[in-house]
């Protein structure tokens, strides 16, 4: 059985007091949730704060990011080490984001992928065909080659705390939903993809304009085991409506 996560990406987005009042408002809504894993990722400065208010709680803390060196002279990156000392246990890889604005490719996904297994962070890694990709026909190879890439030499042994987000690039931020039948296909596809031993145990979330009004659908699909949200993980209301779904 694999439980579910619910897992909210902030991008930039939240200030400190903002971040701080979203965790105490949240906290007592879904205390009673134990049936799925709660995950929020916010912004680097705000994760200290953010984990004195929810460590001690059933919401786990996930970064957006992390560097694969553990130190040095890499100005502006953050590192395994420094992400776990602010109580992450959870970081998102390959966002489609840092993939469009900065530079990222699936070498740079493996090497921060094995970085975040190093220092104990389950990485949350995320593939998905852009618009153009789809509209081609190219989805399944487009997620093949980032899945390869991604996952290059990493062992069965190092995969029991990986998770995969599915993204179409097309459906980030952009209120377009792949119907649960998209979805559901292309996730069927990348737990084929995965290693034998795994395929079964790996957690594969869905992300892109979920909501409220979609979720419960997307979720009836045998393959999806989560969502990665944007845009609803902002709001108090909508997000606790995301983890009861
Ligand atoms: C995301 O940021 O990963 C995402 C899926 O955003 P949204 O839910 O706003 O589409």
């Amino acid at each position: 059985m694999r439980k579910p996560i619910m897992a909210g990406n902030w991008k930039m987005f939240k200030t400190e007091a903002e971040a701080v009042d979203f965790a105490k408002k949240i906290k007592p809504l879904v205390a009673d949730v134990h049936d799925r894993i709660i995950i929020i990722c916010p912004p680097y400065p705000v994760l200290s704060k953010m984990c004195d208010e929810l460590c001690n709680s059933n919401i786990a803390l996930g970064a957006e990011n992390l560097f694969w060196e553990d130190e040095g002279a890499f100005t502006g990156e953050v590192s395994g080490p420094m992400l776990k000392a602010v109580g992450c246990t959870y970081v998102i890889i390959g966002h489609s984001e840092r993939r469009q604005y900065f530079g990222e490719t699936d070498e740079t996904v493996n090497k921060r992928i094995k970085a975040a297994l190093k220092h104990n962070l389950y990485p949350i890694v995320c593939v998905g065909e852009k618009l153009e990709e789809r509209e081609n026909g190219s989805t399944f190879n487009v997620v093949e080659t980032q899945i390869k890439g991604a996952f290059k030499d990493i062992s069965v042994e190092q995969w029991d705390n990986i998770v995969i987000a599915y993204e179409p690039v097309w459906a980030i931020g952009t209120g377009k939903t792949a119907t649960p039948e998209q979805a559901q296909e292309v996730h069927a596809f990348i737990r084929k993809l995965l290693p034998e031993e795994v395929a079964e145990g790996t957690r594969i979330l869905y992300g892109g304009s979920v909501k409220p009004a979609n979720v419960k659908e997307l979720m009836a699909q045998p393959d999806i085991d989560g969502g990665l949200v944007g845009g609803a993980s902002l709001k108090v209301d909508s997000f606790v409506e995301l983890v009861k779904y």
